[in-house]
């Protein structure tokens, strides 16, 4: 067959092709698991339909109704008959899984004969009836688009009406339900729903395609990078009943805790219940716990066979499962998604268990959840108020603002307000809202509920099922506690132990296990990378070491004249009128700046600390313009209404002081201040800055090594264009380093290099690398000034870039290796030529992303420095590179 596979192929299912959902049942089915037959509708197919203007292609319908026999033949029912009839499940599933994404059909095939003959066959009218009207509801919304709610609707007014509350309706209340809901859809479709059972069929089949380009479909692939071209498969199953009464049920489990990745078998069930009730999370299921005491042979033959899925998919599987009448039915299998957490535990337990390689173990954790697990966690004090707790679905803590409305949700967080999206439950066309939150609340559902599932997929903290809170959407408030809380008041969500907080509590980094601990050995003996950090205090230093920094390969000395003790120095210094009140200013900030270069090499014992001088415009250490004019103007106010003659000097003096600032303001203020007055020209026209840089950075270097301190201290020059702006720095560090040796009588190891963060450094790399001794690449200038990019105004109008698909990324977040990589790589190859032991890192923010750090390891740097809580990102990243994933 050409179009399309039955479960029973000989053929090794491929997931590209059948999507995840059909590969797994085909192998079940291989494998001799009890999958309920069927077969599955290619992702070719898929792709063939939206190639021909959504038409199907000519020869699928033979198929499918070739197929379908085959399905009455082995299952001995007839599709739509009124005596023992065949019921089908029609399911959307891509090779990338994409959970509740995309749409589904359950009991296709009934009609009023065949409900008749489902009710004789299983002596159960009721539940014959009610299969008929999910299956109404499910058609209509999803293949003729009629509003969920208005169904819901209907279906919440007959429960009241019958007083079911939410417990199962009467046969003739079903029966009614039905009649209402037909009227419903031809008002809404102008059509009735087909009754003809391979014409419900066709209908749907195409409505599945068709939900490959649904928008919560569609935001989701853009969240996962999952190429649009793709399609989806349509996996077409007989169906088996977990709500057919007693000994019937459904339930989802997990080989290993997704939490966690505690080697324990875990999961959640559902009495007399269908698949999709315990997804929705409508009502809260039970433990496998309550299943191994109500159907102890079923538990016992479901664990068997999830040990024997694990050793044959080689990791930890997410499975479906139904009960029907005492049989057990498996539904599906995938690897099942975990949190950060769970899944280092999982990939280093699968090599303690002999399953897995340590290459493989590193290989299957992503650099990006490593970042996960470097989320903040929430820290409460006695006086914060827990105002509910639920389940905890996935880690970290967050705080925000409460909102109701996805969209809300959306776009508060496109303002850059932190918000937390509370709802009863989720469904997938929350999906923006959840990507946009802060965190999410449900008040409803399990942890394998939609809220849940997709929560964890984005590493964003959640809890489920806290029925403390009740929330009230119309007056926009919710109540706990005794506490109401409403739309826009902070709450702080805990996704590790479930508390959701009043207010913002105090969050603190995450402490990082013996297992992540062992993951980054594994990947460091992997790694040629070594990684560093952008650090600029003695504290920041200390963590970058902790988390496994080689060195510091970027301290922006500019932070180090921030700080209430410096301004003021540095605010002198710049309006100083001549070089010897200058240097006044400078003998101030000298012995601040060698105690914290103290503090740095102390930390750093043993590894390279690279050390920038001063690099942003001078203006950025002055007050504002506009604001000192509002202070002139005040004071002269105050001047006007003055008497007394002391008062009237002090205000003198002060408007002629604020005048002089003013002015130098005046002077120093640029156009383009990022293509002015910094960087290495600075230090051009003022030599003491770098003379005090320079002796301050030496004479803790001389302490430090005297106390018996390893130091490599690395001079770096920023924003060189010209060889010659690099000779004339270069030749005043070795000055002033050469004086402070001499004064102390000891001398220590250094090397002086340059930033290369302007295409022509990148250009000129060779007869820089004459005299330059290390470069490292300011990717962050590079991009700006390669692609004529303002790094502080871009973000403006770069996401409607992005949004309408001009570039795929943030070149100031992944480096664009088209263009900036391509004068980084001139840049490498010009240098080492001339000086092939020239030694090369990067610096800017790419050095913490991993598809940079991929690139950067290609063209052969030495290192990569990033901020501290990205290292083990990068170290990831590095050994990801290295073993080609
Ligand atoms: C850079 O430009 O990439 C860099 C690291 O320097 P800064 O961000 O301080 O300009
Ligand atoms: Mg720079």
């Amino acid at each position: 067959m050409r179009w399309l596979e039955p479960f029973h192929t000989d053929r090794v299912p491929d997931p590209a092709r059948l999507g995840g959902k059909g590969a797994g049942l085909v192998s079940m089915q291989q494998a001799g698991f009890p999958v309920p037959p069927g077969f599955v509708i290619t992702s070719d197919t898929c792709r063939q339909y939206f190639e021909n203007e959504n038409t199907f292609p000519d020869d699928l319908w033979t198929e499918v109704e070739d197929a379908v026999s085959g399905l009455e033949e082995e299952t001995g029912k007839s599709f739509g008959g009124a005596s023992n009839p065949l019921l089908l499940s029609v399911r959307s599933g891509a090779a990338v899984s994409m959970p509740g994404m995309m749409d589904t059909v359950l009991n296709l095939g009934l009609n009023r004969p065949a409900v008749a003959g489902l009710a004789e066959l299983t002596g159960n009218a009721r539940f014959a009836w009610e299969s008929y009207r999910r299956f109404i509801q499910m058609f209509a919304e999803i293949v003729f688009d009629v509003p969920s709610a208005r169904l819901a609707a209907a279906v919440t007014s007959a429960r009241s009406r019958a007083g079911a509350g939410g417990g199962a309706l009467p046969v003739a209340a079903e029966q009614e339900l039905v009649g209402r809901l037909a009227q419903i859809v031809q008002g809404v479709a102008r059509r009735p729903i087909p009754d003809d059972p391979m014409e419900q069929l066709r209908l749907a089949i195409g409505a599945v395609f068709d939900s490959w380009t649904n928008r919560r479909a569609v935001d989701y692939r853009r969240t996962n990078n999952i190429p649009d071209h793709l399609g989806t498969a349509v996996t077409i199953q007989t169906m088996v009943f977990g709500n057919a009464g007693g000994e019937s049920g459904t339930g989802v489990a997990f080989t290993r805790h997704p939490a966690t990745g505690e080697p324990t078998f875990y999961g959640e069930y559902l009495p007399n219940a269908q698949g999709e009730e315990v997804v929705a999370g409508l009502r809260t299921p039970l433990s496998l716990g309550a299943l191994s005491e109500q159907l102890p042979s079923i538990h016992q033959q479901l664990t068997e066979i999830a040990a024997r899925l694990e050793a044959k998919y080689r990791d930890m599987q997410d499975i479906e499962f139904t009960v029907e009448h005492g049989k057990l039915w498996m539904l599906q299998t995938r690897t099942g998604k975990r949190t950060a957490r769970a899944a280092v535990r999982i990939a280093i337990d699968l090599v303690h268990e002999g399953i897995i390689s340590r290459e493989e173990a590193v290989r299957r954790v992503t650099p990006g959840r490593i970042d996960e697990l470097l989320h903040p966690v929430v820290k409460p004090g006695p006086a914060d108020v827990v105002l509910a707790v639920g389940l905890p679905a996935s880690p970290g803590g967050a705080s925000g603002t409460v909102v109701f409305d996805p969209d809300e949700a959306h776009e508060l967080a496109a303002q850059g307000h932190p918000v937390v999206l509370v709802r009863t439950e989720t469904s997938p066309d929350d999906f923006h809202g959840m990507v946009a939150a802060a965190a999410v609340v449900t008040t409803r559902g399990g942890v394998t509920s939609h809220a849940a599932v997709v929560a964890r997929g984005m590493g964003k903290s959640c809890v489920v099922g806290c029925g403390d809170i009740e929330v009230d959407y119309g007056a926009q408030l919710f109540s706990a506690s005794g506490t109401e809380v409403s739309k826009g008041d902070w709450i702080t969500v805990d996704g590790t132990t479930g508390s959701v907080y009043q207010g913002r509590v105090e969050t603190a980094s995450p402490e990082l296990d013996e297992y992540f601990e062992t993951l980054m050995d594994w990947a460091d003996g992997f790694r040629r990378l070594r990684i560093r950090a952008n650090a600029d205090t003695p504290g920041d230093a200390r963590t970058a070491r902790q988390f496994g920094a080689e060195g510091i390969g970027l301290c922006r000395t500019e932070h180090m004249f921030f700080g209430e003790d410096r301004t003021a120095a540095m605010r002198e210094m710049i309006m100083a009128p001549n070089a010897v009140l200058r240097a006044e200013a400078l003998a101030v900030l000298e012995p601040l700046l060698t105690h914290d270069f103290e503090g740095i090499f102390e930390v750093m014992d043993g590894y390279p600390a690279t050390v920038r001088l001063l690099d942003p415009p001078l203006h950025e250490f002055l007050p504002g313009h506009a604001e000192t004019v509002r202070e002139i103007v005040s004071l002269k106010l105050h001047l006007r209404e003055a008497v007394d003659l002391v008062d009237i000097d002090r205000l003198l003096a002060e408007i002629n002081r604020l005048e002089a600032t003013l002015d130098r303001i005046e002077r120093v203020s640029e156009s383009n201040p990022m293509l002015g007055h910094r960087g290495c020209r600075l230090g051009i026209a003022y030599p003491e800055i770098t003379e005090m840089q320079a002796r301050a950075l030496f004479t803790a270097a001389v302490r430090c090594h005297d106390r018996g301190i390893d130091v490599q201290p690395e001079v770096m020059v920023p924003l060189v264009a010209f060889p010659s702006e690099f000779r004339s720095q270069e030749a005043l560090i070795r000055e002033v380093a050469g004086r402070v040796f001499a004064e102390h009588g000891m001398s220590v190891a250094y090397i002086v290099g340059t930033m290369i963060e302007l295409p022509r450094a990148a250009l000129a790399a060779g007869e820089i690398a004459q005299d330059a001794e290390f470069f490292s690449f300011g990717t962050n200038d590079l991009t700006q000034t390669t692609i004529g990019l303002s790094r502080d105004d871009s973000g403006r109008f770069l996401p409607g870039y992005i949004s309408r698909g001009v570039i795929q990324e943030d070149p100031f977040r992944s480096l664009d290796i088209d263009g900036v990589g391509e004068l980084v790589r001139t840049g490498v190859e010009r240098g080492r030529a001339s000086r092939p032991d020239l030694k090369i890192g990067v610096c800017g923010e790419h050095g913490g992303d991993a598809a940079s750090i991929a690139f950067f390891d290609e063209i052969g740097l030495d290192y990569v420095s990033c901020s501290p809580y990205r290292v083990p990102v990068a170290r990831l990243a590095a050994a990801h590179s290295a073993l080609q994933v």
